[in-house]
């Protein structure tokens, strides 16, 4: 019997992707300042980066760095158990504890490491993981890692939820969700999920990846805008990488749950520290996330903006109070084709298409930070709509 190649296999899977217009195509930045990149040599407004505060290149958080580096150097030079553990990791998770009111936090290398390893640590076979259809995939290859039996239920839909941890009753169970959903943009509705995890004995985790420095007061994020905490919501994944501008990720929780964390989480225990320098500039865009209310304010201003212009020229946009604003497109081809023309107009905004979305859910998914100009989004409402009007009839 021959064995099948994966060579072979590769060229099978490629051609199928390049019949089905889901070809992704790598780009690379050699520039960037405020809202603007130079790629492929040529300068664009960035509509599709998770830099919603504006903190990626703060001077402030930049000269952070550079301290860090200065006084710790550059690596860790070990997994956290052994010698990588550092000071500066450690007046970081204080911080985003302090910030979001959890007794405790831990510091990840990613947030699709964090995903992993807090599904892993948690559950196991003969466990249930409960989630929403939309969750990100970090999500749904934790469950998958852990072994427990993975059920989703249908986007925001919380009796859902409740059906699928009724379907099973012998083992630990977890209802997981996005906080909001970083493909549309929705928050999830966490009081109603809270409420049913509570009713069924089920620990409730909670990634804000795009909800933390962005929603609700002080940046808080969905849980506490939604006026939950740790009783509720024992455990929350913070993410470094988005609107805080920088790399890594937190998972805060009660004392217990994230002293586990630190004996049987995988992807914590057999992994290099992070750079402690890393931890500091962390710490900084931390303060600033908080303390710097105009930047949610301009924020606001803007994701306002943007959705009254493209209603008035006739885009029916899906609900989305935050940064994230998808435009559906249909097919994979109209979203390159939009995609392509905004390039040729100065504008980035990636055509985001399956298996990252569902089938037909292909979008311009546009992201605003608050560093753009109202300038800049009207005259991104006005290419998309020419670029709208410029598809052909299919
Ligand atoms: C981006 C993202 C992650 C992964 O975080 P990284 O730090 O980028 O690895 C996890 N969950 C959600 C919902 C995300 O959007």
């Amino acid at each position: 019997m021959a064995r099948p190649s994966i060579r072979t296999r590769a060229a099978e899977q490629r051609a199928q992707q390049e019949a089905a217009h889901r070809v992704r195509r790598l780009r690379t930045v050699t520039g960037r300042n405020g809202s603007s990149c130079e790629v492929d040599g040529r300068w664009l407004v960035n509509f599709c980066g998770n830099d919603y505060l504006g903190l990626s290149q703060h001077f402030s958080i930049n000269s952070a760095l550079q301290d860090g580096a200065a006084r710790n150097g550059y690596g860790s030079t070990g997994s956290p158990l052994v010698c990588g553990r550092h000071a500066a990791h450690v007046a970081l998770e204080r911080a985003i504890a302090e910030w979001l009111d959890y007794p405790r936090a831990l510091l990840f290398d990613s947030g699709y490491v964090a995903n992993l390893a807090v599904l892993q640590a948690f559950l196991g076979e003969g466990d249930l993981c409960v989630q929403d259809r939309l969750d990100h995939a970090s999500l749904i290859d934790g469950a998958r890692l852990s072994g427990a039996m993975l059920r989703r239920y249908p986007h925001g839909d919380a009796e859902g939820a409740l059906r699928q941890l009724r379907s099973s009753v012998d083992g630990a169970a977890m209802v997981a969700t996005d906080g909001v959903f970083s493909m549309d943009g929705d928050i999830a509705p966490l009081k109603q999920l809270a409420l049913v995890s509570r009713v069924q004995h089920a620990t409730f985790y909670v990634d804000d990846a795009h909800g933390i420095g962005v929603v609700g007061d002080e940046g808080r994020g969905c849980v506490a805008a939604a006026k939950l905490g740790p009783a509720e919501v024992p455990l929350q994944l913070v993410t470094l990488g988005k609107a805080l501008g920088g790399y890594g990720a937190v998972v805060v929780g009660d004392a217990g749950l994230i002293e586990h964390l630190v004996q049987a989480a995988r992807g914590f225990v057999y992994s290099t520290a992070p750079p402690p320098a890393l931890a500091v500039a962390s710490l900084q865009a931390v303060k600033m996330a908080r303390s710097d209310h105009w930047r949610r304010e301009r924020l606001q201003s803007l994701i306002a903006r943007f959705r009254e212009k493209m209603q008035q020229l006739g885009f029916d946009l899906p609900e989305s109070a935050t940064p994230i604003q998808p435009v559906p497109c249909g097919d994979e081809r109209s979203a390159l084709a939009m995609s392509a023309e905004l390039e040729e107009e100065g504008f980035w905004v990636a055509a985001i298409r399956p298996p990252t979305v569902p089938d037909s859910g292909s979008r311009l998914r546009v992201t605003l930070s608050a560093l753009h100009s109202n300038a800049e989004v009207n005259a991104l409402v006005q290419a998309l709509a020419r670029a709208r009007d410029n598809l052909p009839a299919r």
